[in-house]
């Protein structure tokens, strides 16, 4: 497939990636209209001059972008010759590539004219995100979170309250992430006309894919120039870990008509067991999940499995459609790294650069590390998605601090 005109072309007018995504046929008839119409803005605002001045004003001056691309010197050199780059999303406002698209979404909310911002989350970092950008844009915020998580994950929590945030208990079924889901929906259901639901990664409805990809795109976009520059080359490989799939599908696009090769790096958890992994491309079968088409991880009577991961932003059982889209298309390559691995890079960013990298990120720097192993040539340009601080303490009880881990020279 020739990819100078992908852009364009993907996802179709009706939100498809070849057969993956879409959306409308899987939403509720009222919700139909509304993301219709959420669609048709995007389409005219994103194209808007003042639009794209004041988003880009935003990441210089709030965000901090352009972040950094940084070369490992000291990692790479105790794995042989293949050179190892990290693009620095951890040193994005916040600690991760999230606020990317949060701030994207929040920027529309004002233009649509909306009051409140809604959202669930899981472990709380998309929730932090998007309180975030509602705070800058003076906009309401409701978080929705499962109440078990709420009790787990107190410091998000009160980030969130600090920032202005109302975090709503979901108090049905297993009180998490899917609950959660239900709870956020029903409530958009029923003040459609104030809000705008902001989804946490590259997966949901049409056009929220293709919103998040293309707020995300400027993490690639970056990355491309700055490796350029500093190599006069471009890197052999490029990795990044995939939860939904938003830091990954932002670095990769601007890559795809390129001579590189990409790698999507999954959660294998404890293993290739169902419940044991959450590695949704590699083991998903065809599915809707969500509002969308997609690969899912799930039993064959349909019913989703459960997912594990040491990373609690990767343990979801879908995966954005265009990653199914692109994998059926040959172009980029799914591959897993276990939670050991992860570990195991962890410590060796932290001990060996000075970087204490995110559970998530860890999981393509892992990937990264297996690369450079075995290639012994070349480069690999890593999308380091978010700081691993929220993950220390887990760690440290579990793992200890790294002293008798396992550091092969
Ligand atoms: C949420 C999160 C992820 C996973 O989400 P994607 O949508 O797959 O990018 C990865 N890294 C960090 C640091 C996160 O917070």
């Amino acid at each position: 497939m020739d990819y100078s005109t992908y852009l364009r072309k993907y996802p179709d007018l009706n939100g498809y990636f070849g057969p993956y995504g879409g959306g409308q046929e899987f939403l509720p008839e009222q919700l139909r209209p509304i993301f219709e119409e959420i669609d048709q803005a995007y389409r005219t605002i994103c194209q808007s001059a003042r639009f794209i001045s004041e988003l880009r004003r935003i990441r210089r001056e709030f965000q901090g972008r352009p972040t950094p691309v940084y070369h490992c010197e000291r990692l790479s050199q105790k794995l042989g010759a293949c050179q190892i780059y990290l693009k620095r999303e951890d040193l994005n406002h916040t600690g991760a590539h999230k606020l990317n698209h949060c701030m994207g979404e929040g920027l529309l909310a004002k233009y649509l004219g909306k009051k409140k911002i809604i959202a669930e989350t899981g472990a709380g970092q998309h929730g932090v995100a998007l309180a975030t950008a509602a705070a800058y844009f003076g906009l309401e915020c409701d978080i929705y979170m499962g109440e078990i998580d709420i009790a787990k994950q107190a410091p998000n929590v009160t980030r969130m309250k600090m920032l202005g945030a109302n975090v709503i208990p979901a108090t049905h079924g297993q009180r998490t992430l899917k609950e959660a889901v239900d709870a956020a929906f029903m409530a958009y259901l029923e003040d459609y006309k104030n809000c705008i639901y902001c989804i946490g990664s590259a997966v949901g409805p049409h056009p929220f894919p293709m919103m998040v990809r293309d707020f995300q795109y400027v993490v690639g976009e970056e990355a491309r120039a700055q490796f350029l520059e500093m190599t006069g080359h471009l890197p052999e490989a490029i990795a990044a870990c995939v939860g939904g799939g938003s830091n990954s599908i932002g670095m990769f696009t601007p890559f795809l008509n390129d001579p590189v090769d990409i790698y999507g790096v999954e959660p294998l958890g404890r293993g290739s067991k169902p419940g044991e992994h959450a590695a949704t491309m590699t083991y998903g079968t065809d599915g809707v999940l969500h509002g969308f088409r997609s690969k899912v991880l799930q039993k064959e009577d349909g019913s989703v499995d459960d997912v594990y991961s040491i990373a609690s932003g990767l343990d979801y059982p879908g995966v954005g459609p265009e990653h199914a889209f692109l994998r059926d298309q040959g172009r980029i390559n799914y591959v897993t790294a276990s939670d050991l691995e992860a570990v195991d890079a962890f410590f060796k960013l932290s001990r060996y650069e000075g970087i204490i990298p995110a559970l998530e990120s860890s999981h393509a720097l892992a990937y990264a590390m297996r690369y450079a192993k075995e290639h012994k040539v070349g480069s690999i340009l890593v999308n380091l998605s978010g700081r691993g601080d929220k993950d220390v303490d887990y760690v440290a009880e579990h793992y200890g601090y790294g002293d008798d881990f396992k550091f092969e020279d």
